[in-house]
């Protein structure tokens, strides 16, 4: 009598893995440990989906926290397994009393420059007559000028929570956040480091900051406004699929 309850016992304590089509379901014990992990080194045949079940995730979250625009992945390859934002001016960023209601908005744009950074932009615009100089909120270096690439510079209108100045229409400007990406995407690629560090701002900014309020969109994107801004190369569809 005593054995068999002691037996009993044991069989409640073990541990019991599912296994459906292949793919190893964890118990909740497992799936906590598995949350707890920061990350996962990806393994020969494994993808997006498989790795995202395993977790409890959802693919989209794998590709935010990671910096993917597309679904390739490498064995060997780190994948963390919740955000980073490591890569953000964090404190700068949140030092502003954010307008969370005012941003409806969040317009990509490139330079259509080679090179260049948020002080050289910030001279520019004053020399066109803009009081406020620079025109956008955010601008995302490509390794020139001094700024390393894929360095997120905040300006002073983000500081001052102010509206831009890097579209035409006024009601855009008024409501949108304005990222800069450094380069001319019509001639060139947008750098990894770049793309990581765009993708982690939209989704800090939009998911977290403003709680999924604002829009992504790009420059060419807005009715009237006649540019090919961010440049054909920019990576559209791909941050479309991950910020709607
Ligand atoms: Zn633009």
């Amino acid at each position: 009598m005593e054995e068999s309850r002691r037996n009993f016992m044991l069989q409640c304590t073990k541990r019991v893995t599912l296994s459906v089509g292949g793919l190893a379901l964890l118990d909740s014990a497992d799936l906590l440990a598995a949350q707890l992990q920061r990350y996962h080194v990806v393994r020969k045949n494994e993808n997006l989906t498989l790795i995202a079940r395993r977790y409890g995730v959802t693919v989209n979250n794998l590709k935010l926290w990671n910096g993917l625009s597309s679904d390739v992945i490498m064995p060997g390859q780190k994948l963390y397994l919740r955000a980073q934002y490591s890569a953000l001016p964090l404190k700068t960023i949140n030092r502003p009393r954010i307008s969370t209601t005012k941003w409806k908005n969040i317009i990509a744009h490139h330079s259509a420059t080679d090179n260049g950074n948020a002080k050289i932009f910030d001279a520019a615009h004053r020399r066109r007559g803009m009081d406020n100089g620079l025109a956008y909120h955010f601008v995302i270096c490509n390794g020139t000028n001094g700024c390393a690439d894929g360095k997120v510079e905040v300006g002073s209108r983000w500081l001052r929570q102010i509206k831009g100045g890097h579209v035409k229409s006024e009601t855009y400007n008024a409501n949108s956040i304005g990222i800069c990406v450094v380069g001319n995407f019509e001639k060139k690629w947008v750098s990894r480091k770049q793309e990581a560090s765009l993708i982690a701002l939209i989704d800090y900014l939009k998911n977290n900051t403003l709680k999924g309020r604002p829009k992504f969109l790009v420059h060419r994107e807005i009715k009237k406004e006649q540019t090919i801004c961010p440049g054909k190369n920019f990576p559209v569809k791909a941050m479309h699929k991950l910020f709607g």
